[in-house]
Protein backbone atom coordinates (compact mmCIF):
# COMPACT_ATOMS: atom_id res chain seq x y z
CA UNK A 1 0.00 0.00 0.00
CA UNK A 2 0.89 3.77 -0.24
CA UNK A 3 2.91 4.66 2.87
CA UNK A 4 3.81 8.00 4.60
CA UNK A 5 7.23 8.36 4.83
CA UNK A 6 9.92 10.32 7.95
CA UNK A 7 13.48 9.91 8.82
CA UNK A 8 12.90 7.09 11.18
CA UNK A 9 15.78 8.37 13.71
CA UNK A 10 14.42 11.94 13.80
CA UNK A 11 11.52 11.53 16.27
CA UNK A 12 10.73 15.38 15.29
CA UNK A 13 9.93 13.92 12.15
CA UNK A 14 8.35 10.98 13.16
CA UNK A 15 6.38 12.87 15.37
CA UNK A 16 4.85 14.51 12.29
CA UNK A 17 3.15 11.54 11.06
CA UNK A 18 1.35 11.02 13.84
CA UNK A 19 -0.17 14.53 13.26
CA UNK A 20 -0.97 13.91 9.71
CA UNK A 21 -3.10 10.73 10.14
CA UNK A 22 -4.76 11.08 13.31
CA UNK A 23 -2.36 8.38 14.49
CA UNK A 24 -2.77 7.56 18.53
CA UNK A 25 0.53 7.86 20.20
CA UNK A 26 0.85 4.48 21.52
CA UNK A 27 0.91 2.80 18.34
CA UNK A 28 4.61 1.99 16.94
CA UNK A 29 6.03 2.56 13.21
CA UNK A 30 7.60 0.57 11.12
CA UNK A 31 11.15 0.79 9.83
CA UNK A 32 11.39 0.50 6.19
CA UNK A 33 15.14 -0.28 4.96
CA UNK A 34 17.06 -0.95 1.45
CA UNK A 35 19.26 -3.26 2.18
CA UNK A 36 18.54 -6.60 4.51
CA UNK A 37 22.34 -5.49 6.08
CA UNK A 38 20.58 -1.82 7.17
CA UNK A 39 18.54 -3.98 9.96
CA UNK A 40 21.44 -4.60 12.40
CA UNK A 41 22.24 -0.76 13.48
CA UNK A 42 18.76 -0.82 14.11
CA UNK A 43 18.89 -3.70 16.55
CA UNK A 44 20.58 -4.84 19.43
CA UNK A 45 20.83 -8.89 17.94
CA UNK A 46 18.95 -11.11 15.57
CA UNK A 47 17.64 -14.68 16.78
CA UNK A 48 18.32 -17.84 14.24
CA UNK A 49 14.71 -17.40 13.40
CA UNK A 50 14.85 -13.87 12.55
CA UNK A 51 17.50 -14.81 9.98
CA UNK A 52 15.88 -17.66 8.40
CA UNK A 53 12.37 -15.64 7.78
CA UNK A 54 14.81 -12.82 6.90
CA UNK A 55 16.57 -15.38 3.76
CA UNK A 56 12.62 -16.60 2.82
CA UNK A 57 10.82 -13.45 2.48
CA UNK A 58 12.93 -9.87 2.29
CA UNK A 59 12.39 -7.90 0.36
CA UNK A 60 8.41 -8.81 0.55
CA UNK A 61 5.44 -7.78 2.68
CA UNK A 62 6.91 -9.15 6.23
CA UNK A 63 7.50 -6.94 9.16
CA UNK A 64 9.87 -8.54 11.62
CA UNK A 65 9.43 -7.85 15.44
CA UNK A 66 13.51 -7.85 16.87
CA UNK A 67 14.62 -5.96 19.90
CA UNK A 68 15.52 -2.33 19.52
CA UNK A 69 19.17 -1.03 19.67
CA UNK A 70 20.03 2.72 21.25
CA UNK A 71 19.56 4.74 18.37
CA UNK A 72 15.67 4.28 18.25
CA UNK A 73 13.67 7.48 19.22
CA UNK A 74 10.92 6.52 21.70
CA UNK A 75 8.26 7.92 19.47
CA UNK A 76 9.25 4.94 16.58
CA UNK A 77 8.55 2.22 19.41
CA UNK A 78 6.03 3.78 21.60
CA UNK A 79 8.51 2.98 24.43
CA UNK A 80 8.51 -0.55 23.69
CA UNK A 81 11.66 -2.78 23.85
CA UNK A 82 11.11 -4.08 20.58
CA UNK A 83 11.06 -2.31 17.06
CA UNK A 84 9.21 -3.45 13.70
CA UNK A 85 11.65 -3.37 10.71
CA UNK A 86 10.96 -4.30 6.83
CA UNK A 87 12.69 -4.70 3.54
CA UNK A 88 10.00 -3.66 0.82
CA UNK A 89 10.59 -5.02 -2.47
CA UNK A 90 8.68 -2.00 -4.46
CA UNK A 91 11.70 -0.44 -6.43
CA UNK A 92 10.55 3.46 -5.71
CA UNK A 93 10.13 2.80 -2.17
CA UNK A 94 14.42 1.11 -2.03
CA UNK A 95 15.17 3.70 -4.25
CA UNK A 96 13.94 6.89 -1.90
CA UNK A 97 15.14 5.05 1.28
CA UNK A 98 18.73 4.83 -0.42
CA UNK A 99 18.38 7.91 -1.50
CA UNK A 100 17.83 9.29 2.03
CA UNK A 101 20.31 6.96 3.64
CA UNK A 102 18.09 6.04 6.68
CA UNK A 103 15.53 4.02 7.63
CA UNK A 104 12.10 5.00 6.90
CA UNK A 105 9.03 4.89 9.38
CA UNK A 106 6.33 4.60 7.47
CA UNK A 107 2.96 3.79 8.22
CA UNK A 108 0.12 3.56 5.58
CA UNK A 109 -0.79 7.01 3.51
CA UNK A 110 -4.32 7.18 5.05
CA UNK A 111 -6.09 8.63 8.34
CA UNK A 112 -6.00 6.26 11.36
CA UNK A 113 -8.75 4.30 11.04
CA UNK A 114 -9.81 4.26 7.65
CA UNK A 115 -8.55 2.33 4.19
CA UNK A 116 -5.24 2.00 2.80
CA UNK A 117 -4.63 3.79 -0.44
CA UNK A 118 -3.10 1.83 -3.34
CA UNK A 119 -2.45 4.38 -5.72
CA UNK A 120 -1.55 8.26 -5.46
CA UNK A 121 -5.46 9.57 -6.34
CA UNK A 122 -6.77 8.10 -3.07
CA UNK A 123 -3.51 8.85 -1.32
CA UNK A 124 -5.15 12.47 -1.79
CA UNK A 125 -8.60 11.44 -0.25
CA UNK A 126 -7.04 11.35 2.96
CA UNK A 127 -4.22 13.17 3.11
CA UNK A 128 -4.29 16.43 0.22
CA UNK A 129 -3.29 19.34 2.56
CA UNK A 130 -1.78 17.14 4.84
CA UNK A 131 1.79 16.81 3.00
CA UNK A 132 4.09 18.24 1.39
CA UNK A 133 4.38 15.97 -1.74
CA UNK A 134 3.17 12.20 -2.92
CA UNK A 135 5.55 9.45 -4.94
CA UNK A 136 3.17 8.42 -7.59
CA UNK A 137 4.47 4.83 -8.48
CA UNK A 138 1.21 4.15 -10.96
CA UNK A 139 0.88 5.73 -14.91
CA UNK A 140 -1.09 9.13 -14.19
CA UNK A 141 0.30 12.13 -12.83
CA UNK A 142 -2.67 13.90 -10.25
CA UNK A 143 -1.94 17.07 -9.46
CA UNK A 144 -3.39 19.40 -7.40
CA UNK A 145 -2.97 23.08 -5.55
CA UNK A 146 -1.85 21.98 -2.20
CA UNK A 147 -0.36 18.76 -2.87
CA UNK A 148 2.87 17.69 -5.39
CA UNK A 149 2.88 14.58 -7.31
CA UNK A 150 5.58 12.88 -8.67
CA UNK A 151 5.18 10.37 -11.25
CA UNK A 152 7.25 7.20 -11.33
CA UNK A 153 6.75 3.78 -12.43
CA UNK A 154 3.50 0.97 -11.77
CA UNK A 155 0.87 0.50 -9.00
CA UNK A 156 0.67 -1.69 -5.40
CA UNK A 157 0.69 -5.75 -6.64
CA UNK A 158 -0.43 -6.93 -3.40
CA UNK A 159 -2.65 -3.71 -2.41
CA UNK A 160 -2.75 -4.96 2.05
CA UNK A 161 -0.40 -4.42 4.84
CA UNK A 162 2.67 -6.17 6.14
CA UNK A 163 2.38 -9.26 8.00
CA UNK A 164 4.01 -8.85 11.62
CA UNK A 165 6.22 -12.16 12.26
CA UNK A 166 7.23 -11.46 16.70
CA UNK A 167 10.83 -13.07 16.24
CA UNK A 168 11.58 -12.63 19.88
CA UNK A 169 10.26 -15.94 21.38
CA UNK A 170 10.94 -19.48 20.74
CA UNK A 171 8.77 -19.53 17.64
CA UNK A 172 7.69 -17.31 14.92
CA UNK A 173 4.22 -15.04 16.10
CA UNK A 174 2.19 -13.68 13.74
CA UNK A 175 1.21 -10.13 15.37
CA UNK A 176 -1.07 -8.78 12.44
CA UNK A 177 -2.08 -11.13 8.99
CA UNK A 178 -0.94 -9.64 5.96
CA UNK A 179 0.69 -10.64 2.61
CA UNK A 180 3.05 -13.56 3.51
CA UNK A 181 0.50 -16.40 4.90
CA UNK A 182 0.50 -18.71 7.53
CA UNK A 183 0.63 -21.74 5.20
CA UNK A 184 3.92 -19.61 3.75
CA UNK A 185 5.76 -19.48 7.11
CA UNK A 186 4.77 -22.61 8.01
CA UNK A 187 6.80 -23.88 5.15
CA UNK A 188 9.47 -22.62 5.79
CA UNK A 189 9.66 -22.14 9.37
CA UNK A 190 7.90 -25.70 10.49
CA UNK A 191 5.78 -24.08 12.94
CA UNK A 192 4.28 -20.65 13.72
CA UNK A 193 1.78 -19.16 15.83
CA UNK A 194 -1.14 -16.62 16.00
CA UNK A 195 -1.45 -13.84 18.42
CA UNK A 196 -4.29 -15.42 20.90
CA UNK A 197 -4.75 -11.64 21.29
CA UNK A 198 -6.30 -11.20 17.45
CA UNK A 199 -8.90 -13.66 17.88
CA UNK A 200 -9.70 -14.12 21.84
CA UNK A 201 -11.87 -10.70 23.10
CA UNK A 202 -9.94 -11.22 26.79
CA UNK A 203 -6.74 -10.67 25.62
CA UNK A 204 -4.72 -7.48 24.33
CA UNK A 205 -3.09 -8.12 20.80
CA UNK A 206 0.72 -7.61 20.54
CA UNK A 207 0.68 -5.63 18.28
CA UNK A 208 -0.71 -2.14 19.74
CA UNK A 209 -2.51 -1.12 16.51
CA UNK A 210 -4.51 -4.14 16.01
CA UNK A 211 -6.73 -3.21 19.28
CA UNK A 212 -8.22 -0.22 16.89
CA UNK A 213 -10.79 0.24 14.84
CA UNK A 214 -9.00 -0.65 11.54
CA UNK A 215 -9.71 -0.62 7.39
CA UNK A 216 -13.27 1.27 8.20
CA UNK A 217 -14.24 2.63 4.61
CA UNK A 218 -17.11 5.51 4.88
CA UNK A 219 -19.71 3.99 2.89
CA UNK A 220 -23.03 2.26 3.64
CA UNK A 221 -22.68 -1.86 3.35
CA UNK A 222 -25.21 -4.36 2.76
CA UNK A 223 -25.13 -8.30 3.83
CA UNK A 224 -26.29 -10.56 0.89
P1 LIG B 1 0.96 0.46 10.12
O1 LIG B 1 2.33 0.91 9.71
O2 LIG B 1 -0.02 1.56 10.28
O3 LIG B 1 0.48 -0.65 9.27
O4 LIG B 1 1.09 -0.10 11.59
C1 LIG B 1 2.19 -0.79 12.05
C2 LIG B 1 1.72 -1.94 12.90
O5 LIG B 1 2.88 -2.51 13.51
C3 LIG B 1 0.79 -1.53 14.03
O6 LIG B 1 -0.21 -2.51 14.23
C4 LIG B 1 1.74 -1.49 15.21
O7 LIG B 1 1.07 -1.66 16.43
C5 LIG B 1 2.68 -2.65 14.89
N1 LIG B 1 3.98 -2.52 15.55
C6 LIG B 1 4.95 -1.61 15.29
N2 LIG B 1 6.00 -1.76 16.13
C7 LIG B 1 5.70 -2.80 16.93
C8 LIG B 1 6.36 -3.47 18.00
N3 LIG B 1 7.57 -3.07 18.42
N4 LIG B 1 5.73 -4.51 18.61
C9 LIG B 1 4.52 -4.92 18.18
N5 LIG B 1 3.83 -4.34 17.18
C10 LIG B 1 4.41 -3.29 16.56
MG1 LIG C 1 -2.52 1.33 8.15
Amino acid sequence: VYGLGADGLNGEACRKIFAAKGRPADNPLILHISEKEEILPLTSGLSPMAEKLMEAFWPGPMTLIVPKSDRIPEVVTAGQETVAVRFPSNPVARALIRLTGRPLAAPSANKSGKPSPTNAQDTLVDMDGRLPLILDGGESAVGVESTVVAVTGGACDIGVESTIIDTTGTVPVILRPGGITEEMIREVMGEVELDPGLVRPDQKPKAPGMKYRHYAPKAPMVLI
